[in-house]
């Protein structure tokens, strides 16, 4: 397959033309199977788009849409407590500016390659469609663990990855944001450093502290607005979270305030999880035990197995390659919300769940099933929120801190739940309702795939060839 593929004119069929642009979209980007799979589960949904906008493939929109506008790769030095030289690779993918500045999370974790930002960069662009605003789409990251690493050392990787963002980033270029291993402390040392490089106090990054920017509810934002989302699906179905009983991947930022949400709306969540292994506490995770997990994780800094010495009813299983499939999704529940990382669900993982009989899947993570696990999702009727919709809370959120940043004023944290609360209502509207006009009803991947799409590719049209 040459590169060259797309260059003849002509109107191709929507179903050549997107065969064309895959082949086209793996040839360019060989070595990066989560982004082939990111733009292949698009890819399918627009299939019923283009049959009605033939003028999409005529200006060769997604071949435009999967190109990013630019990526950035750089070195990343920094001195370890023992005075050893360390290097790190950053990135920053700018993938789509259509509707809106950059803007996108920031993830430290030893996985991180240009592949994995490229998946998470293009999912953005459609789930920052969907929030109602105006934000394009971009992520980054480094394949730095802070994972054992001192204070000192996080800060110091923090000031020399920030020493090359600064370049790129700006409140009206490009607006960055938290992801897995960038909290509020990871923020705190790239905010300062932007700030003494560039001499302004500019709303550049999102997930800031309270005392300097930050917006109320912005840390809950996405674990809130997934149990939202859950809400609405639900509501279709004319049932409630109410007594249901709710497996949470993940210990982190989404994992945690997905639980509190999950305990305000009267669910029963059972599980957490990290990377050496799950927690089961068929007892449920009330708020104590929930405090608990908040303070291992974010102030010491633990493992969760701990959590057994703590609650001697949970039992802990540990992370096993070997078996092929999760212990977590074969827990009998009527709920699942992963929320660790990509690819967390495998196809036996939805086998598991569908058996014993759960009704709903909402994403925290993003891409936490793979396409095959989707299709048994969307084939067996679950109730299934795909992670730009379901997870789009914490960015919409990140939005409404721009605008306060903006406004140089805070609203309360009652203003803002509201707000991200109406979002997830909307966009989940959006799904809905746009599933039904593509006569997919139910399907709320074409839903969020096609409502996210239109806009940007709209925007693209007006705004000419650049
Ligand atoms: P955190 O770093 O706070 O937490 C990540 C959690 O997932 C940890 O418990 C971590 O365990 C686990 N995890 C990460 N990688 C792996 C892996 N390869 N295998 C098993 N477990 C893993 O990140 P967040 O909670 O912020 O992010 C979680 C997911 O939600 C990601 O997919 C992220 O992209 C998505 N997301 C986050 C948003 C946000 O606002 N933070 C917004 C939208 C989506 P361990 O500590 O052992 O690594």
């Amino acid at each position: 397959m040459t590169v060259g593929i797309m260059t003849s004119p002509g109107i191709k069929t929507p179903g050549d033309y997107i065969n064309d642009v895959m082949a086209l979209v793996k040839a360019k980007n060989p070595a990066e199977p989560e982004f082939h799979q990111a733009v292949q589960e698009v890819m399918e949904s627009l299939r019923l788009v283009l049959e009605r906008h033939p003028e999409y493939i005529s200006e060769r929109i997604l071949e435009r849409i999967t190109e990013p506008e630019r990526v950035l790769m750089f070195r990343v030095p920094w001195f370890d407590d023992h005075g050893n030289i360390q290097v790190n690779r950053g990135f920053r993918i700018e993938m789509n500016s259509a509707i809106g500045p950059y803007k996108g999370g920031l993830r430290f974790h030893p996985s991180v390659n240009l592949g994995i930002l490229k998946f998470l960069a293009f999912e953005q662009v459609f789930k920052n469609s969907l929030t109602t605003l105006p934000m394009g789409g971009g992520k980054g990251g480094s394949d730095f663990d802070p994972k054992g690493k001192s204070d000192n050392e996080v800060m110091r990787f923090c000031q020399s990855f920030m020493t090359e963002l600064s370049r790129h980033i700006g409140p009206d270029t490009d607006v960055p944001a938290g992801d897995i291993g960038v909290g509020g402390r990871e923020i705190g040392y790239l905010f300062g450093q932007y700030k003494r490089l560039r001499n302004e106090f500019a709303g550049v990054l999102t997930g800031k502290g309270l005392g300097w920017g930050g917006s109320l509810i912005r840390p809950e934002a996405t674990g809130y607005g997934c149990v939202y989302f859950a809400n609405e699906m639900l509501k279709t179905r004319k049932e409630t979270l109410e007594g249901k009983t709710c497996l949470v991947s993940g210990s982190g930022n989404v994992s945690q305030y997905t639980v509190e949400k999950l305990l305000d709306f009267g669910a029963k969540p059972v599980t957490v999880s990290d990377s050496d292994g799950v927690v089961y506490d068929p007892d449920g995770i009330d708020r104590e035990k929930l405090a608990f997990v908040m303070d291992l994780k974010n102030v010491r800094r633990g493992r969760i197995r701990d959590y057994t010495d703590q609650y001697k009813k949970a039992i802990f299983m540990p992370s096993d390659v070997k078996l092929g499939y999760n212990p977590l999704w074969n827990i009998k529940a009527d709920c699942a919300f992963p929320s660790a990382t990509q690819n967390e669900i495998n196809t036996k993982d939805a086998a598991n769940l569908i058996n014993n009989g759960c009704k709903l899947v909402a994403e925290g993570a993003n891409m936490p099933s793979t396409l095959e696990a989707t299709k048994l999702f969307l084939e067996a009727g679950l109730l299934y929120g795909p992670a730009k919709a379901a997870n789009a809370g914490g960015v919409a959120t990140s939005g409404l801190e721009m605008t306060q940043n903006s406004m140089r004023l805070s609203w309360t944290r009652e203003e803002v739940d509201d707000r991200l609360h109406k979002i997830m209502i909307a966009i989940h509207k959006t799904c809905y309702e746009t599933a039904e006009m593509y006569g997919t009803p139910g399907n709320l991947v074409n839903g969020a795939n096609i409502g996210g799409f239109l806009k940007v590719a709209n925007a693209m049209l007006d705004q000419g060839l650049v």
